[in-house]
């Protein structure tokens, strides 16, 4: 019964070494278009969230819950809010082993609470860049190759953040800048990314030999 719960662990402590090591990199994304602040923010919150023991958490739903809430108080700024809703959201449908179905599932939830917050539509150049281009391999997988799906998921969604350098910013700080925006990568979009390949390598790595 510990799997669930142990194996986003595993993805939130994998997520938490990956912000420590690039939040100067973040952070220049964001001091181009932003205040800045974006890689420290993150790291800092998942460098909280990631010392959350197990302990007698249950399920995956209430550990990723627990996450969500010490992003909300930990990360100052717009990504703060829109992360936590991202992973109580997504952790609600998350099950354990994820499937491709299941995955689609969960991350079109936690897709859905962040426009549901922030309001952002594809193309605003903003973190939903990176997230609906992994939801939408994901949703229009037609096997139930985990590796596979995941591997193409994590390459959209790497793609999807490398292209809100061609977009207006039209939410968040970014926006202020309007057309001087084009031409930079989107800091919450290419965070995004990170995280799904963070969490791509954590469901891969639960998954037996492919031999
Ligand atoms: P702040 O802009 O308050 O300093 P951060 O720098 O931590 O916050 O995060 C900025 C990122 O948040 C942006 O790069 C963008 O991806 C994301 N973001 C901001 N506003 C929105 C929104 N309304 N919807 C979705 N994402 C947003
Ligand atoms: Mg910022």
């Amino acid at each position: 019964m510990l799997l669930g719960p142990a194996a986003v662990a595993r993805w939130v402590a994998d997520a938490s070494v990956e912000f420590a090591s690039r939040a100067k990199e973040l952070d220049a994304l964001d001091a181009a278009i932003g205040d800045g602040d974006h890689g420290s923010n993150l790291a800092r919150g998942m460098a909280t969230a990631a010392t959350i023991p197990l302990g007698a958490t249950q399920s995956a739903a209430d550990y990723l819950g627990r996450v969500g809430m010490a992003l909300v108080s930990s990360v100052g700024g717009a990504s703060g809010p829109l992360y936590g809703t991202f992973f109580l959201k997504t952790g609600q449908l998350w099950t354990s082993p994820p499937s491709v179905t299941s995955l689609a599932l969960a991350l079109r939830a936690g897709l859905k609470s962040i426009q549901a917050r922030g309001r952002a539509e594809v193309g605003d150049a903003t973190m939903i860049d990176a997230l609906a281009p992994a939801v939408d391999v994901l949703e229009g997988y037609r096997s139930d190759d985990v590796r596979a799906a995941v591997t193409e998921a994590i390459a959209a969604s790497l793609a999807g953040a490398e292209a809100t350098a061609k977009m207006v910013a039209r939410r968040g700080r970014a926006a202020h800048y309007g057309q001087a925006s084009v031409g930079h990568v989107d800091p919450g979009a290419r965070s995004m990314a990170l995280l799904i390949e963070s969490a791509g390598r954590q469901v891969i790595g639960t998954l037996g030999d492919p031999k």
